[in-house]
């Protein structure tokens, strides 16, 4: 069982010295048993407390590594069970599984669409994490097709079969790349984490049973892999698959079982069809740390990494642009200008419509913290006098020879005011950001 923040202060020293950035032992403390502190911040803790408070301070899911270190992927290490509690800080990885039957022309030419498989969404890039290789031959062709992938792109890598040979072959010559070996059973374990061990790769485990899970991660650490990634069964019911990935996320963060304290892979399988993108979406909300995806749809893909992005964003730290004057298009001295927040999503939706008006405009953004128009307006960042320092700031009045300012029609409340203030004549646009197009065509 964890221990209280007042077991583990205890333990501590109790001076209050400051040196690990908290004002006292209890803070500390506290903090630890919230894992939201690592233990090596005090440097004053004696062995025998370091020994007791050493399981403590672990994560409560390990944090395991994938890839090299220009292409690192970290999975794992969560401490909230929801992310309203905190914020989940490590993306779920998603890869696409790749079988070695495919020819090596048809393999080039996946590898170059999943290469090309970009987003940008709310000013960041979206894109997929893993290559899978899939065994369904001999040796021999697992080791050429995996050599072949391995060459080509540098993602990171899960190698998928039950070969323990060709895995010793494409291990070797994948040093430093970390790849995933998926995956260990019971007949299997010790010669596979034999090979873990070897090459220090981690580990994915299937199981028939939670207590037989237990039994399996718990020898792969005593063989020396403590890199484990649990492989939970997806070829059943959704309903049985969300419930065993709720349930090994409880053990690990509720019920401090350190057995199955790792994180956990899936693969969604026939991603064609809309019911497989739904079960992929419910692995990434809850809560798997990889996801292998058997089909290619770019309009799924889309769909999973914009989930992913939604899930793994802090909601107490809105995305932000940098706020100042964009100009969109071949502007001119007679362009529009258009003033809205600095919040991500409210600047990107603005710019789209604009952008789809063909008109060329400015874009003024004005600082509000990333806030969105009507929460900064009750917050009172998008007042009058913020709109006005944003206008002076952002060079605005150098840029146009008009003094007409556009602002959303949601705050048309502060027209009056902002004219006053601002010495630019106020036009009130539209509600909501997909009539942009047409107030900006119709402007004359
Ligand atoms: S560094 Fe250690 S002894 Fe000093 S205040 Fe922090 S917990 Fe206490």
């Amino acid at each position: 069982m964890a221990l209280s923040g007042l077991e583990i202060y205890k333990l501590l020293p109790k001076t209050n010295c400051r040196e690990c950035g908290f004002p006292t032992c209890l803070a500390f403390a506290l903090a630890l048993a919230k894992k939201a502190v690592a233990l090596e911040k005090c440097p004053s803790v004696s062995p025998a407390a370091k020994e007791a408070l050493q399981a403590q301070s672990q994560p409560p899911i390990r944090l395991v590594l994938l890839g090299d270190d220009k292409n690192k992927i970290e999975i794992g290490n969560e401490t909230a069970m929801f992310r309203h509690e905190e914020k989940f800080h490590h993306p779920a990885a998603i890869g696409f599984v790749i079988e070695d039957s495919l020819s090596n022309e048809e393999i080039k030419q996946r590898l170059d669409k999943i290469n090309k498989l970009q987003f940008e969404r709310v000013g960041q890039l979206l894109r997929t994490d893993l290559i899978a290789i899939s065994q369904t031959n001999d040796a021999e062709r697992f080791v050429e097709a995996v050599n072949l992938v391995s060459t080509l792109v540098n993602f990171g890598m899960v190698l998928i079969s039950n070969d323990a040979s060709a895995l010793a072959i494409v291990l070797k010559s994948l040093a430093g790349r970390r790849p995933l070996i998926y995956a260990a059973t019971d007949k299997n374990l010790a010669e596979f984490s034999r090979l873990a061990k070897e090459h220090n790769a981690p580990l994915a485990i299937s199981f028939e049973s939670m207590d037989s899970l237990s039994e399996l991660t718990k020898k792969a650490n005593q063989a020396g892999v403590p890199d484990v990634v649990i492989a939970v069964n997806t070829g059943r019911h959704n309903s049985q698959v969300i419930w065993e990935l709720t349930q090994l996320r409880r053990q690990a963060l509720k019920k401090a079982n350190r057995s199955l304290g790792f994180p956990l892979i899936t693969v969604a399988s026939g991603l064609g069809s809309y019911d497989e993108v739904v079960k992929a979406g419910d692995y990434i909300a809850k809560y798997s740390g990889i996801i292998l995806l058997e089909g290619f749809k770019e309009w799924a893909v889309l769909a999973l990494l914009t989930l992913r992005q939604n899930i793994y964003t802090d909601p107490q730290k809105p995305l932000q642009i940098e706020a100042k004057l964009y100009p969109i298009g071949n502007t001119t001295e007679a362009s529009p200008v258009l003033v809205t927040t600095n919040f991500s999503l409210t600047y990107y939706t603005v710019l789209g419509e604009v952008e789809a008006s063909k008109v060329p405009s400015n874009i003024l953004s004005v600082n509000t913290e990333g806030m969105s128009v009507l929460t900064a307006w009750a917050a009172e960042k998008f007042t009058p006098d913020k709109i006005t320092e944003g206008l002076k700031k952002s060079g605005a009045e150098e840029k146009v020879k008009h003094r007409n300012l556009i602002i959303p029609g949601y705050v048309a409340v502060i027209s009056g005011e902002l004219e006053e203030k601002s010495g630019w004549k106020i036009i009130v646009g539209p509600k909501e950001a997909a009539g942009i197009p047409s107030f900006l065509k119709n402007l004359g």
